[in-house]
């Protein structure tokens, strides 16, 4: 589902790639073995883990977030870029996928800066806000199960600083977003989370016809 832009045609996303992408020989390496996986359309876009890496890059994030792993492409992208004191704290539940990542991580050199945690991600960041965390994080990515969507958004927002950066991927649930009456639970919560957001006055907003779609949530 997010593997390109939702209706950019194939020969310009080949083009976007081509002139564009910069990425490291692990990450790419990483993007190939999971291209195998009965899962692949789980990992993002490599347009989008680039950009994901220029704004942890551009907000000078040093404490990031990451819920949602799989195989570990789009905590290497921004692992890669933090600072040397930097950390990502990465929520999954499967121990399998994060193995593949795990692999990777140690490959590219960034294992030591990632605190795996392999527990319901509501569970790892109920944690975080119990060991007093909020408002300690720069950055964080929200990909996991739909259906929480909106608890994740929350429990980010508490744990992040002002001006600390939230990036929602598929909000745009592979257009199903528009479906009048859908059928699908998680379709629904991303849909009442978009509308949420819209006149969300604890943050600035945008959200980018990127991928999937991916909202970006600026805590005030
Ligand atoms: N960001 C990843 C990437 O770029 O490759 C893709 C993440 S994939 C779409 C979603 C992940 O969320 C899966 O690895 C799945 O195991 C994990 N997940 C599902 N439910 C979860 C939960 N309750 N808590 C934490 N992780 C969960
Ligand atoms: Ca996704």
């Amino acid at each position: 589902m997010s593997r390109k832009s939702l209706g950019l045609p194939d020969d310009l996303h080949e083009y976007l790639l081509s002139v564009s992408l910069r990425e490291t020989e692990v990450m790419t390496r990483l993007r190939e073995e999971t291209a195998e996986h009965p899962r692949a359309h789980m990992q993002i876009a490599p347009e989008q883990a680039q950009f994901l890496r220029f704004l942890v890059q551009l907000i000078g994030a040093r404490r990031t977030l990451e819920i949602g792993v799989f195989t570990g492409y789009s905590a290497l992208a921004v692992a890669e870029v933090l600072p040397p004191n930097g950390e990502l704290v990465a929520c999954d539940i499967s121990e399998e996928y994060t193995e593949v990542a795990r692999r990777y991580w140690r490959e590219a050199g960034v294992n030591h800066q990632i605190d795996l945690r392999i527990a319901p991600a509501e569970d790892t960041l109920t944690s975080l806000l119990d060991d007093g965390a909020a408002g300690t994080f720069d950055f964080a990515f929200i990909d996991a199960d739909k259906e929480t969507y909106d608890t994740y958004y929350e429990k980010s927002l508490q744990l992040l600083r002002p001006g600390g950066v939230i990036a929602i991927d598929n909000v745009f649930r592979g257009g199903r977003v528009t479906d009048p009456a859908p059928d699908d639970e998680s379709v629904q919560v991303v849909r009442d989370l978009n509308e949420k957001l819209h006149t969300d006055e604890r943050i600035e907003l945008t959200m980018l016809p990127l991928a999937d779609g991916v909202t970006l949530a600026m805590k005030r």
